[in-house]
């Protein structure tokens, strides 16, 4: 059985192979010719078709690690969103935006630039601070602003051609709950409070709710539940 995207409108002969470490998933790109990756196949473009090998990292052990200063976290590049926001979520932390569902990799979706509502909020490829890559010569290499500059800021938004990451260091912020204001199920806006800092959502003004406050109609945007 092959390969195909989540809506069916991409597909390919080949199955995907899931690599059960980094070794192998090197030793693989090394001896193959058309090398692609994909996550949660959620691209509705044709970004992750190959007739030769399909990669994807769900076999891939790894884990997450929190900077001491809690402003980023070095996660397993495979790692679906839903998986991620609910291991930050138990650390009290969060990714500041994300798409509308969360079934789909980190590292798909920064490299295909997903995103979330709000004009002061980056999509997610805004939020990596540094990718571990394997390149096409089977190499691992580390890029981030200070170390290799350049490819780090071609990987942010890559469309999977400069590698398979298979660890990624995100911003992440204090965990929230997102303002719900446009639910016919309530009959006032309930607006709560949000955390501060350089990638968070902006505090509202007149957000008068106590922090303990919650949305009542649907799932917060870091719930795990969500
Ligand atoms: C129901 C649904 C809802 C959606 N909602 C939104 C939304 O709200 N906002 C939005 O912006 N988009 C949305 N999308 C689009 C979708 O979120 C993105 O295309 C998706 O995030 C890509 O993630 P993925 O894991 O599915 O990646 P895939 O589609 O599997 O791959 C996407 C790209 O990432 C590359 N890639 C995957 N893994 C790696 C890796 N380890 N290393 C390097 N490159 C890699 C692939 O080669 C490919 O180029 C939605 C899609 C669906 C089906």
């Amino acid at each position: 059985m092959g390969w195909s995207n989540w809506s069916g409108s991409v597909a390919s002969p080949v199955a995907t192979t899931l690599p059960q470490s980094e070794d192998e998933l090197a030793h693989r790109v090394r001896t193959a010719t058309k090398v692609r990756s994909t996550g949660a196949g959620h691209s509705f473009m044709p970004l992750c078709a190959s007739d030769e090998l399909i990669l994807n990292l769900d076999a891939l052990p790894g884990r997450i690690t929190i900077a001491p200063d809690r402003e980023t976290a070095r996660i397993p590049a495979g790692w679906s969103i839903k998986r991620l926001t609910a291991a930050l979520w138990d650390e009290g932390l969060a990714l500041a935006n994300q798409g509308d569902v969360n079934p789909q990799s980190l590292a798909g979706a920064m490299a295909t630039g997903a995103h979330g509502t709000g004009v002061d909020l980056g999509n997610l490829s805004t939020m990596a601070r540094g990718f571990r890559l394997i390149g096409a010569d089977g190499e691992a290499r580390w890029c981030d602003a200070g170390t290799d500059a350049d490819l780090f800021q071609a990987q942010r938004l890559s469309r999977g051609m400069f590698g398979i990451a298979t660890e990624i260091e995100a911003a992440v912020v204090p965990a929230f709950h997102r303002m719900v204001s446009a639910c016919a199920l309530m009959p006032r806006p309930t607006r709560v409070s949000i955390s501060s800092g350089a990638n968070s959502p902006r505090a509202l003004p007149g957000s008068a709710a106590p922090r303990s406050a919650k949305p009542r109609c649907w799932p917060t945007a870091a719930s795990p539940a969500s």
